[in-house]
């Protein structure tokens, strides 16, 4: 058999136009980013190939030796790369590792809390659609309106009512720092255990641009394709006391044979993550968020909680008068990729949100600057206050196009 364009013109096609359009817009989205060559090459083999059921040393199929060596150096690096005792990097998602680390802490109908979706948490903390919302009883904690944080203290006030088996704490969109030593603190006061959810900042907990969760957790989830930069694919952190019941609930109970591919992937990911350059670039996606922040201020647009602390800002666009979806539309028409958001105390329906979320982890990969994140600030300010004019989006979309090609995206070299 051929080459994909040989075999398949038609996917072939796709693929071609997708590494257009990743190199041809300014991709904002605070979940998304490149990841190298290395690890494309490595989640693009025939590693795929290969059924290795269990774990290293003992698998359920022969000709397992190469697949061992490949998940124990995946295993060793995430944990030398976030101090912890023990690894699990077979789940396939962040989803995936959620619901390992539930069926390793709890049993279905116990009582658990997490932040809620409408206020930045995610569909895996018990969402009413999501299998974590029809099998465990979720209490929601969320924001303060005022200050538009975590509200430590009505955490606290429902951990003492409801006494949950477990606290989650992580978020999809919460542009601030998590204390996860005040959330230890309260998971102490009711002998509830703590899961923390680090998908999207594990990039900067890795270099310790973050707080770390893992001395204050009883597991750790993650998906590794965030802030992180690797394959799209999840692993979970634990300690030991866990390690058998978190193994077990990873596979057989969730999940069958693990994605090599992928965990080779991993592997690779954890090993950029330990090189100086990685802490480097964690600091660029901090300082890009910042600037993006403070320009976005700058233009007149509100931002949820006054800023950032992280990778990702919330925009609030009640006082411009757009939607978030006319916005992410109208950004979209520019080239410009970002996602529509509710924003805590929304009071439009998800599908149209009263705000943006935009992240830097991706424009940061691509190398893209400071004075090149003011000027993508001052074009946004420019569509969301033109937003029906098509001149000033056509205007806005050859910058825009100006401005990618000066940064080739890291992997795509066709
Ligand atoms: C992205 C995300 C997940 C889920 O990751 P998938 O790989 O999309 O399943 C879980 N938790 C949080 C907090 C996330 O942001």
């Amino acid at each position: 058999m051929g080459s994909l364009n040989q075999t398949d013109p038609e996917i072939s096609c796709l693929l071609s136009l997708e590494a257009k359009r990743q190199k041809e817009t300014i991709n904002l989205i605070a979940s998304e980013n490149y990841a190298s060559r290395a690890v494309l090459e490595a989640h693009g083999s025939f590693l795929t190939n290969k059924y290795a059921e269990g774990y290293p040393g003992n698998r359920y199929y022969g000709g397992c030796e190469n697949m061992d060596a490949t998940e124990n150096l995946a295993i060793e690096r995430a944990k030398k790369l976030f101090h912890s005792e023990h690894a699990n990097v077979q789940p396939h998602s962040g989803a995936q590792a959620n619901m390992a680390a539930y069926y390793a802490l709890m049993s279905y109908g116990d009582t658990v809390m997490g932040m809620s979706l409408a206020h930045g948490g995610h569909l895996t903390h018990g969402d009413k659609v999501s299998f974590s919302g029809k099998s465990y009883n979720f209490i929601h904690y969320g924001v303060n309106r005022e200050t538009e944080r975590i509200d430590y203290q009505e955490v606290e006030k429902l951990a003492l009512k409801h006494k949950p088996r477990l606290i989650v704490v992580g978020a999809s969109a919460y542009p601030r720092i998590l204390d996860f030593e005040r959330f230890r603190r309260i998971a102490d006061m009711v002998g509830a255990r703590v899961l923390a959810d680090i998908a999207h900042i594990a990039g900067l907990v890795a270099v310790g641009l973050h707080p770390t969760p893992v001395p204050y957790s009883d597991i750790v989830s993650s998906t590794a394709h965030k802030t992180l930069r690797g394959p799209r694919s999840g692993f979970i952190l634990c300690r030991k006391e866990y390690a058998s019941s978190v193994d077990s609930a990873v596979f057989p109970r969730m999940q069958g044979g693990p994605m090599m591919h992928a965990i080779a992937a991993k592997a690779v990911a954890f090993y950029e993550a330990m090189q100086s350059e990685f802490t480097q670039y964690q600091q660029a996606v901090l300082d890009n968020a910042l600037t993006l922040g403070t320009e976005l201020q700058k233009g007149g647009l509100r931002l949820v909680s006054g800023g950032t602390d992280n990778h990702m800002l919330l925009v609030d666009l009640t006082e411009a008068g757009v939607t978030g979806k006319e916005a992410q539309e109208a950004l979209e028409q520019t080239h410009i990729v970002v996602n529509k958001n509710a924003i805590p105390f929304d009071t439009r329906p998800p599908r149209i949100a009263s705000g943006l979320r935009l992240g830097t982890p991706a424009t940061t990969s691509r190398g893209f600057t400071i004075e090149e994140m003011k000027t993508i600030a001052s074009l946004i300010v420019k569509v969301i206050s033109n937003i029906g004019d098509e001149g000033v989006k056509g205007q806005v979309k050859e910058e825009v196009l100006h401005i990618c090609s000066r940064h080739p995206v890291p992997g795509i070299d066709i």
